[in-house]
């Protein structure tokens, strides 16, 4: 099962606390971009750490919601 995270450009304030803790997975410009792949937990600890809650986890197979 893979699981991906997905950015709220809406919600994200551009701090860059998901690309400190997880700079393979999330690149900052404008807003975060996701840009790789990572072990589940290290996704929830980044997305859990998001000061604006913009970052979901999902299942990339079956849409499914992990995380939050
Ligand atoms: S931690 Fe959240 S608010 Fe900050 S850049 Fe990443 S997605 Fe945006």
């Amino acid at each position: 099962m893979s699981y991906v995270p997905v950015i709220d450009h809406a919600a994200c304030l551009a701090h860059g606390d998901c690309e400190q803790l997880a700079p393979e997975v999330f690149r900052l410009g404008e807003t975060a971009e996701v840009v790789g792949q990572a072990p589940v937990e290290l996704l929830v600890k980044v997305a859990s750490a998001c000061p604006s809650g913009a970052i979901s986890v999902i299942d990339d197979a079956s849409g499914e919601q992990l995380y939050p």
